[in-house]
C-alpha cells in the first residue's frame, strides 16, 4: 500500500536494456513497471501516472517522441517529468529541435549511474517528499528521509497516512486537491478506499498540525477538496 517508493514508468523495446535498468531502479528503492512500446506506455500512464518516465526515442510504431508529446500536453500528465533516452547526440538535437517537452535526455550508450542520478535530480524538483528532501511550509518542517515533522520545533507524530497525505500538500502549498487526487498520490489507485476515507484522515492531520498551537493551515475548498495554506 506504501507510495512512498518513487515510481518509474520504463519504456524501451530493448529487453536487455529493459532488464539492466529494471534492476538498477528497483535496487535503489523505486518501483518500476515498463512497456515495450509506446501504445502500452500511454496506456499504463492512463492506469496511474507514474512520478517520472525514461522514454526511449526509437520504439515501434508510436515513437518516444510522439508519446512525449501527447502526455506533455495533456494537464494530468504534462507535470511527469520524461527523460529521453537517444542512440545519438545528432538525435538529441533533433528531438530538442521538435520541442517535445521533455525534461532531459541521455544518449546511448548512457552510464546507469549517471542516468540515475539525472532521473534523482529531475524527482527532487517534481516530487521532493519520495526522494527524502526536507519539506518547509510556515512553521512546519517535513523530512521525508527521517520521517519527522516539526512545527514550531516541536515534534508532531503522524500515522503514515497522514505522513503521505501532509508530504504531498507540502510539495505544492497552495494548490488544490480533490479527494480523488489524494486517493490517487496518497493510497494509490488500485487500492479501493471510499472518498470519505480521505475527510477522515484530513481531520487527523488537521488535529496533530494545532496539538502544540498554531493556526489551522488545512484549508477546505468547498466542492473542490482541500489545499495546504
Ligand atoms: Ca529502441
Amino acid at each position: 500500500m506504501s507510495t512512498d517508493q518513487p515510481s518509474v514508468l520504463l519504456v524501451e523495446d530493448e529487453p536487455a536494456q529493459r532488464e539492466v535498468l529494471r534492476y538498477n531502479l528497483e535496487a535503489d528503492g523505486f518501483r518500476v513497471t515498463s512497456a515495450e512500446n509506446g501504445e502500452e506506455a500511454l496506456l499504463l500512464v492512463n492506469e496511474a501516472a507514474p512520478d517520472l518516465i525514461v522514454l526511449d526515442w526509437m520504439l515501434p510504431n508510436v515513437s518516444g517522441i510522439e508519446v512525449c508529446r501527447q502526455l506533455k500536453t495533456r494537464s494530468d500528465t504534462r507535470g511527469v517529468p520524461i527523460i529521453m533516452l537517444s542512440a545519438r547526440s545528432e538525435e538529441v538535437d533533433r528531438v530538442r529541435g521538435l520541442e517535445t517537452g521533455a525534461d532531459d535526455y541521455v544518449i546511448k550508450p548512457y552510464s546507469v549511474i549517471e542516468l540515475m542520478a539525472r532521473i534523482r535530480a529531475q524527482l527532487r524538483r517534481s516530487r521532493p517528499s519520495v526522494v527524502g528532501e526536507r519539506l518547509e511550509y510556515a512553521d512546519i518542517i517535513l523530512d521525508a528521509e527521517t520521517h519527522r515533522v516539526t512545527r514550531d520545533a516541536k515534534e508532531l507524530k503522524l500515522g503514515p497516512t497522514e505522513f503521505r497525505l501532509l508530504s504531498t500538500f507540502m510539495e505544492k502549498p497552495g494548490r488544490v486537491w480533490s479527494r480523488e487526487q489524494l486517493l490517487d498520490r496518497v493510497w494509490g489507485r488500485d487500492i479501493y478506499v471510499d472518498t470519505r476515507t480521505v475527510d477522515v484522515h484530513i481531520g487527523r492531520l488537521r488535529k496533530a498540525l494545532c496539538k502544540h498551537g498554531g493556526d489551522d493551515l488545512l484549508r477546505t475548498v468547498r466542492g473542490a477538496g482541500y489545499a495546504l495554506g
